[in-house]
C-alpha cells in the first residue's frame, strides 16, 4: 500500500481516475455524463469548439459556482500557465495608474507574486511573517497601510510552510482583495465572495496540472489598466469567449469537472471540510504531544492541507540522524513524499481532499510507534 503525500500534483479520487481513463478511450455526451452515449472520439481528439466540449467547459463553470460557492457576480475562467502566470496577470490587469499594489508576504509563493509586481510598478509589502520563517499568518494589515492601493494580494494557504488563513479576510475601503488559494481551493466552505479575484492552480484539490481556475468580479473586467496589456494576458480576452479564446487544456478541464462532481456527490464543501478538519486535527494532535517532533506552523495559522513539522524537540545533535531514519523507514513502509521543502526542512504531509482518512491514521500510528522505538 502506498500513501501519496505529494504537495502537488496530488492524489485524485479513484472514481475520477476511472472516468477520466474512460473518456480518454471514448468521451460520452453531455460532458461525460453517466450512462450517456459515446461520441466516437477520445477527449484527447475532440475539438474545443464541439458541442460535447462546450458541455464540459460550461458544465465545469457551473459547478465552480455551485460546489465551490463562487458568486455569480464573478466570471469563472480556466486558464493555462499555472498559478505562476497569475502572479503576472494580476498586476498587469489590476494595476491602476499612480497607485501601488499591496501584498502580504507569507512565504515563497507570495514572494514570487511580489517579485512580478515589483517588475511592473510600485509595490508595497504591508505585512510579513518572514522574521519567524513564515510559521504563521501575520496580523492582517491595518486599513491605512493599503488604502489607495490598486489591490491587496494574499496567499490564503501556504503550501511550503503549512500555514493557512483561518478564513478569507475582508479588505477595507473598497480595495479589491486578490487571493492565491491554489493549495486549499475546495477544502471547506470559504467566503470567496470577499475576493475581487481568486486564482488556483488545479493540481492540488481540483484536478491535474495545466489548468488554473480564476474567478474575477465582472466589473473589474471593464477597468482600464495602467499600461498596455498584451491581448492574450487580458482577463477580458478570456472572459469574452469564456475559456475558449485559444485551445484550452481540454482534458484538464474535463478532469476538473469530474473532481467537482465528486465533491458534490461527497456532500459538498461542508462534508469535505469536516473530513479535512478531522484529518488535520488528528495529525497535529500527535505532533503536539511528541517529544521529538514539532509542528512548524503556529496554532491559529495551521494549514489543513499541508502539515509541516521538524525534529525541533529532539536534542540538536540528533536531529539530522532522526530525520534521515524517519524518512527512510517511512518510505519503506509506503509513506511517499514526506520530505519537507528545503525552506522548512523536516517533513510535510500534504493531505488534500482526496487523501483518505485511513492514510492519516496510518501515518499517526507510524509516528507514535517510531518515537517509542527511539
Ligand atoms: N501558489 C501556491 C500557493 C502554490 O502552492 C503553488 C505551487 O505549488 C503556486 C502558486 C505555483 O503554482 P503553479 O506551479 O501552478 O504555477
Amino acid at each position: 500500500k502506498l500513501w501519496n503525500f505529494s504537495a502537488g500534483p496530488a492524489i485524485l479520487p479513484p472514481v475520477v481516475l476511472e472516468r477520466a481513463a474512460e473518456a480518454v478511450h471514448e468521451l460520452r455526451q453531455d460532458g461525460h455524463a453517466k450512462d450517456a452515449a459515446g461520441v466516437g472520439m477520445s477527449i484527447l481528439e475532440i475539438s474545443h469548439r464541439s458541442a460535447p466540449y462546450e458541455a464540459i467547459t460550461f458544465g465545469a463553470e457551473k459547478l465552480v459556482h455551485e460546489v465551490l460557492g463562487v458568486p455569480e457576480t464573478h466570471q469563472v475562467l480556466f486558464l493555462q500557465g499555472g498559478a505562476s502566470l497569475q502572479f503576472v496577470m494580476v498586476p498587469l490587469n489590476l494595476r491602476e495608474a499612480d497607485k501601488f499594489a499591496a501584498y502580504v508576504d507569507t512565504g515563497v509563493w507570495s514572494g514570487r507574486a511580489i517579485a512580478e509586481s515589483e517588475g511592473l510598478g510600485p509595490t508595497r509589502v504591508v505585512a510579513s511573517s518572514k522574521a519567524t520563517n513564515y510559521d504563521r499568518i501575520p496580523e492582517f494589515p491595518a486599513a491605512d497601510t493599503y488604502a489607495g492601493a490598486s489591490y491587496l494580494h494574499i496567499t490564503t494557504n501556504n503550501t511550503i510552510y503549512g500555514t493557512e488563513y483561518p478564513e478569507i479576510p475582508e479588505a477595507q475601503g473598497g480595495v479589491p482583495l486578490v487571493i492565491d488559494f491554489s493549495s486549499h481551493a475546495g477544502a471547506r466552505p470559504m467566503a470567496l465572495e470577499r475576493a475581487a479575484l481568486g486564482y488556483a492552480g488545479a493540481q492540488k484539490n481540483l484536478g491535474p496540472s495545466g489548468v488554473t481556475l480564476v474567478y474575477v468580479r465582472k466589473d473589474l473586467l471593464a477597468k482600464k489598466p495602467a499600461a498596455h496589456v498584451p491581448v492574450y494576458l487580458r482577463y477580458g480576452t478570456h472572459a469574452k469567449e469564456p475559456s475558449l479564446y485559444n485551445t484550452p487544456n481540454t482534458f484538464g478541464v474535463l478532469v476538473l469537472k469530474l473532481v467537482l462532481e465528486w465533491m458534490r456527490d461527497e456532500g459538498g464543501l461542508a462534508a469535505i471540510g469536516a473530513r479535512n478538519e478531522r484529518k488535520a486535527r488528528r495529525l497535529y494532535d500527535v505532533l503536539d504531544h511528541s517529544k521529538v517532533f514539532q509542528p512548524h506552523a503556529q496554532p491559529g495559522s495551521r494549514s489543513h492541507m499541508n502539515v509541516t513539522w521538524t525534529c525541533g524537540r529532539a536534542p540538536e545533535a540528533q536531529r539530522e540522524a532522526i530525520a534521515k531514519k524517519f524518512l527512510a523507514e517511512a518510505q519503506a513502509l509506503g509513506f511517499d513524499g514526506l520530505k519537507g521543502h528545503r525552506s522548512v526542512g523536516g517533513f510535510r504531509a500534504s493531505i488534500y481532499n482526496a487523501f483518505p482518512e485511513a492514510g492519516v491514521v496510518a501515518l499517526c500510528e507510524f509516528i507514535t510507534e517510531f518515537e517509542r522505538r527511539l
